[in-house]
């Protein structure tokens, strides 16, 4: 195959990752300008393009190398690493991404007696993931018929095509609708980049470097807050035992206060009311906790 010399990603044309995976690219300094049929965009600032496909094609396209990554739900990537061809290059989850999240259950009619796995002997599943369900029954030595459905799997206790399913589930209000019960979850999911074993050694390779570096600076970023305060140096003690989770706070000296000092800290996730009043009554003064926008460590 003719090599390349731009970085070329595979995503989901239309459906539940394509807002958040253009959303996280952009974020990481990717603009891109598309093509009138929509399938190809062109990366306008550095040499990295998109392709926009089915989300079952990624896989594929990355193991066949038309694509150097991809961007897709673990469900599909590993659906895709036990069915695919012996002739096809493996894959690697190179990031976990922190949206699409959902998970492969196993749900039965509601009036099914089931408690184990077991109790699935002899029955017929309906699913869109023969490989994990498979996969997922030889573990539990369980013999059962795998109904391999497109999709609408949940309507297939209802029409007699199967006697439990195995699908996708977010908040299981699917399930209830259709008188269905969640019983074993086979695969927590999420959207992730995925990317061939080995990694490519030219100029891609090192765009695919610089891009996962920004990809780690984003995800780390993504629900962190910078707090800033203001404290003596008697109530620092109090004020740090009260501090969010994360690095080492830093400590800045204030101009004319030598008893006074500015606090620095990042925090994991969201700091709320209750903490900054807690933290205040230790003797905090001037609080502020603020987004932030990009990290390079
Ligand atoms: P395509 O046309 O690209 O094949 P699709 O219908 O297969 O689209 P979507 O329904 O858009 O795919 O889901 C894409 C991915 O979103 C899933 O593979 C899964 O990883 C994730 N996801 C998150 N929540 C759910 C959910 N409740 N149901 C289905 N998928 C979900
Ligand atoms: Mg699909």
């Amino acid at each position: 195959m003719k090599t390349r010399d731009r970085l070329r990603i595979a995503m989901q044309k239309s459906g539940r990752l394509t807002e958040p995976a253009l959303e996280l690219l952009t974020r990481c300094g990717l603009t891109f300008r598309q093509s009138r049929d929509k399938l190809f965009c062109f990366g306008e600032g550095e040499p990295v393009d998109l392709l926009l496909v089915r989300d079952d094609d990624i896989p594929g396209l990355i193991a066949q190398g038309v694509c150097d990554l991809g961007i897709v739900g673990r469900n599909v990537l590993s659906e895709f690493q036990l069915t695919a061809g012996r002739e096809l290059a493996p894959l690697n989850e190179l990031r976990p991404l922190g949206f699409g999240r959902c998970r492969l259950s196993i749900a039965v009619p509601q009036e099914l007696d089931y408690q184990l796995p077991r109790h699935l002997e002899g029955r017929r599943i309906a699913t869109t993931y023969p490989g994990l369900l498979g996969e997922w029954l030889r573990t539990h030595g369980v013999n059962a018929g795998v109904v391999t459905l497109a999709g609408s799997v949940e309507i297939a206790p209802k029409l007699g095509t199967a006697d439990a399913i195995c699908d996708l589930v977010q908040s299981g209000g699917t399930l209830v609708a259709n008188q269905l019960r969640e019983t074993d979850v086979l695969l927590e999911s999420e959207a992730v980049l995925a990317g061939p074993l080995t990694l490519p050694v030219d100029e891609r390779g090192d765009m695919l470097e610089l891009l996962m570096k920004r990809l780690d600076g984003v995800i780390q970023v993504r629900e962190s807050r910078l707090l800033l305060l203001q404290t003596s140096r008697h109530t620092l003690e109090a004020v740090t035992r009260l501090l969010p989770g994360g690095p080492q706070p830093t400590l800045l000296a204030v101009a004319g206060q030598p008893d006074q000092l500015m606090l620095q800290a990042l925090c994991a996730g969201e700091v709320s009311w209750r903490q900054l009043e807690e933290i205040k009554k230790a003797g905090a003064r001037e609080m502020y906790v603020l987004p932030v926008e990009k990290m390079l460590a």
